[in-house]
């Protein structure tokens, strides 16, 4: 009998941040497919809570650029698995299908004739910001936002500050990303921020300016994993300095200084 694969989001890193979902998934698990970045803080996190998985965890190790197992070896080890007839879960850092190559994985199972189920996570373009306190759209800062990789043509976005761009593996073209973003209308005082290691223990954010951000990136020695925020949602941050948070905002906007006098 073939088995099949269940594709879960394992979310940021915390155990408290898996689906109730893709806990069950894993506890029927025979056999756990995982990348570093996410799936090993959670199913680490698991253990420490004293959930006991009876499944054998195969680490295939997958960090930007360094691929313990390249993707067509992945996609054969979940179909021979299947076939061997275990209940396969693929344990995929944040959202299976948020620049995760999920979609590939499931195409490539359902080609094999191998079920798959999908069991979402919770993005890190959403949760880690958070941990900066940092909302993706509020209301008066931002109406909309928009996901890229660090590779992506970011050259072709548009908007202003009020869109907020999120770049995910975005830390070694940082100052590339940033040059061409302030390029554009959002300036280069368009605040940025940089949470690294989002829910593990080197969690630190760094908050700055397209002008600012690649200098403080180098001196900080920021690393990856990363995400990087951008656009006026920033100022909300409680880790914006004092001349880029809200309360600073310029007095020539009339409906701030209006807002400011009547609270004095
Ligand atoms: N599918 C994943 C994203 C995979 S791309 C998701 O939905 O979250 C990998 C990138 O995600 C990393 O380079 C980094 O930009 C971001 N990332 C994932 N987890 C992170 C974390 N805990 N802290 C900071 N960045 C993280």
């Amino acid at each position: 009998m073939t088995g099949r694969v269940s594709l879960v989001g394992a979310g940021p890193g915390d155990a408290g941040l898996l689906t109730v979902r893709g806990l069950r998934a894993l506890e029927a698990a025979d056999v756990i497919v995982a990348d570093r970045l996410g799936a090993r803080g959670v199913l680490d996190g698991l253990a420490a809570d004293g959930v006991e998985l009876r499944a054998e965890v195969v680490d295939v190790g997958k960090l930007p650029g360094h691929h313990a197992v390249p993707q067509d070896g992945i996609n054969a080890l979940l179909v021979h698995l299947a076939r061997e007839g275990k209940n396969v879960v693929r344990l995929k850092g944040g959202d299976p299908y948020v620049f995760g190559r999920g979609g590939e994985e499931l195409a490539f199972c359902q080609e094999a004739g191998v079920e798959v189920i999908v069991v979402p996570g919770i993005t890190s373009a959403i949760s880690v910001p958070a941990l900066a306190g940092i909302p993706l759209t509020h209301r008066g800062l931002a109406t909309a936002f928009t996901v890229v990789t660090g590779h992506d043509q970011i050259e072709s976005l548009s908007g202003g500050r009020d869109h907020t761009v999120v770049l995910l593996m975005g830390v070694g073209t940082l100052a590339h990303s940033a040059l061409t973003l302030a390029r554009g209308e959002r300036g280069a005082e368009c605040p940025v921020a940089v949470v690294e290691d989002g829910f593990g223990p080197r969690q630190r954010v760094t908050v700055g300016t397209l002008a600012t951000i690649a200098a403080q990136a180098a001196e900080r020695g920021i690393r990856s994993p990363a995400v990087v925020v951008v656009g006026d949602v920033v100022r909300i941050s409680p880790f914006a300095p004092a001349e880029l948070a809200v309360g600073a905002l310029d007095v020539s906007d009339e409906h701030t200084a209006r807002l400011a006098a009547e609270q004095l």
